[in-house]
């Protein structure tokens, strides 16, 4: 093993056992061989446009209906198994993840031309205070290094908690979150924009502010996330 690689073990402790069951690793991963499996990752058939998986690599179903306001998003792996325990990991106290998501999203936000800072999906401060950090914004801080890119801080607030959004449906989802989030003009005008979040599920709270990011004055808006969940053609 490298001396370098020896050094990230004794500083990034996480790298010893495995970030889902807990067995020892010893070659310098997150994951051990059998849990790395139940990891899929976004690197088959996906959607130009929303970044999910799909059966072939077209335009999905719910994108063809209507086109979401980000220019285009990606995702790394699939929200689903693995990655989705990791990520409820992640923003229950193993805020070190972000090294790993960051690893992963990497390549994937290469490849969103024109992209010149960075900006995360906020939380209230209320809510940032009881989980400790917003994953979003620490993931979005890991990716600029990577990236060489600005994080814009604070450059879009949340100010009003919402309610839950699982049980709502997505016209819901959409009026529950309108007008919860301020995105400030002199910080985002001109710019193009990489929106990190987790997870992508319906896309109401990423396309909330994606639009209030345009509105603002933002050039053109991406979206990157850890994972998505898979395109299911409806029955
Ligand atoms: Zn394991
Ligand atoms: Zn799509």
């Amino acid at each position: 093993m490298k001396l370098l690689e020896r050094i990230a073990d004794i500083l990034f402790p996480e790298r010893l056992t495995c970030n889902i069951c807990g067995r020892e690793i010893f070659d310098g991963g997150y994951l051990c061989e059998e849990c790395a499996k139940t990891v899929i990752f976004n690197d088959k058939a996906t959607c130009p446009v929303c970044g999910r998986a799909t059966r072939y690599p077209v335009l999905c179903l719910e994108c063809k209906d209507k086109a979401p306001p980000y220019k285009k998003a990606v995702s790394a792996t699939v929200y689903d198994g693995g990655a989705a325990r990791l990520i409820l990991s992640f923003k229950s106290g193993s805020p070190h993840l972000k090294r790993y998501f960051a690893e992963l999203m990497e390549p994937k936000c290469r490849q969103l031309e024109g992209a010149d800072s960075i900006c995360y999906v906020p939380m209230t401060a209320k809510a940032k205070r009881k989980r400790g950090y917003n994953q979003s914004e620490i993931l979005a801080k890991e990716l600029s290094k990577r990236l060489h890119l600005p994080v814009i801080k604070d450059a879009v607030v949340k100010k009003r908690e919402t309610k839950s959004q699982k049980t709502l449906s997505f016209k819901d989802r959409a009026q529950n979150l309108k007008g919860s989030f301020t995105a400030y003009k002199e910080k985002v005008s001109g710019k193009s924009i990489i929106l990190v979040d987790d997870v992508l599920t319906t896309g109401a709270t990423a396309e909330t502010i994606t639009r209030e990011l345009l509105k603002k004055g933002a050039k053109c808006v991406y979206l990157a996330t850890v994972a998505s969940v898979e395109f299911k053609r409806p029955l």
